[in-house]
């Protein structure tokens, strides 16, 4: 069984490096950190290397010792978390690719299911709810620290316990958690509820430019580098964004264009019934039926037309 063989790899690894996606999420960051403390009560030596994240997550148990450069030789084993794609491996994809032995463990419905060993399960609703099962496997104590990080990757990707994929084994995990002494309202206040200024300012911005298509079922908001600039964004100040125009009665799709240097990241988010990952595969992308993202390399007003183009052939 693959879990068993995950079991065996890590074991037997001396070194280890966990990579997750670029752009990390309280998702990517809650399960890395947790899977690395956990290796970390097993005496293993590993390596976490995140290139940069949102400033909101380093209060989780030894974000400091996220690294943003790994070892030149070899590891042992890579594990790849909340990572459907090799390609998104934040730049880093030669340290899993040159690993002796590679571990993808993911929740996304379009995983390309690129390591030697993947356990994957679209169903559930954070790969930090996935890595329980590991955990448990490998015999790792699930301590107060290591919960609160996978408390704040289920959080985070279920909106605060709110989107479709929740299930009772959801609840009965983030019981468990509670049981071990960790704080949901401290996290949820911290993670979905705190906005830093930054924040707020592109968020104005991008409700000011909100337009609605095909009688108000698809909505559309940008925001450029210099938006960024001015309003002094670090990373992840543009998450939540897509939301505003999803959560706006009446919209099936939300679309969120974010300008960079080599040209428009794309996130979409949908409500009832698009299924967003299968637009973002049509633009180097992927992700959930509910959210994805992907990329458009072409002037503003080509990238909104095309997106929107793409959007509307889905609307029923
Ligand atoms: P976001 O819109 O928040 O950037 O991403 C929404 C979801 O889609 C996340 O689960 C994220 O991992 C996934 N996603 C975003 N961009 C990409 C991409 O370029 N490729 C793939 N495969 N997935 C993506
Ligand atoms: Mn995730």
């Amino acid at each position: 069984m693959t879990l068993d063989k995950i079991v065996e790899e890590i074991y037997s690894a001396k070194n280890i490096v966990i990579l997750t996606h670029d752009q990390p999420d309280g998702d990517a960051i809650g399960s890395s950190l947790a899977l690395y403390n956990g290796l970390k009560q097993k005496n293993k030596q590993v390596d976490l290397v995140i290139p940069e994240y949102p400033k909101v997550f380093s209060f989780l148990p030894n974000a400091n010792e996220i690294k943003t450069e790994g070892k030149n030789e070899t590891y042992d084993l890579a594990i790849a978390l909340d990572c459907g794609d090799k390609s998104r491996l934040n730049g880093f994809v030669k340290y899993f690719e040159d690993a002796n032995c590679r571990i993808s463990i993911d929740h996304h419905g379009i995983n390309t299911m690129f390591g030697d060993y993947n356990f994957v399960n679209p169903m559930a609703p954070a790969c930090c709810q996935i890595l329980i099962i590991v955990l448990e496997a490998l015999g790792i104590e699930i301590t107060k620290e290591i919960g609160t990080c996978l408390l704040t990757g289920i959080i985070t990707d279920t909106g605060g316990f709110k989107y479709s994929g929740v299930t009772a084994e959801t609840f009965e995990f983030t019981a468990g958690l509670m049981d071990k002494g960790v704080n949901v309202s401290s996290i949820y206040k911290k993670v979905m509820q705190t906005v830093s200024k930054p924040k707020f300012e592109l968020m104005k911005l991008a409700m000011n430019r909100i337009e609605f298509f095909e009688d108000g079922k698809i909505s559309f908001t940008y925001i450029t580098k210099e938006d960024e600039e001015k309003a002094n964004a670090s990373t992840g100040d543009h998450d939540g964004i897509v939301e505003m125009g999803r959560d706006i009665e009446g919209v099936e799709v939300s679309i969120f264009l974010r300008e960079t240097n080599e040209g428009y990241k794309i996130s979409l988010r949908s409500n009832e019934y698009m299924n967003v990952a299968d637009i973002c595969v049509l633009f180097n992308g992927g992700g959930h039926i509910r959210a994805a993202g992907g990329f458009i390399n072409l002037p503003f007003e080509k990238a909104k037309e095309k997106i929107i183009d793409a959007c509307k052939k889905q609307l029923k």
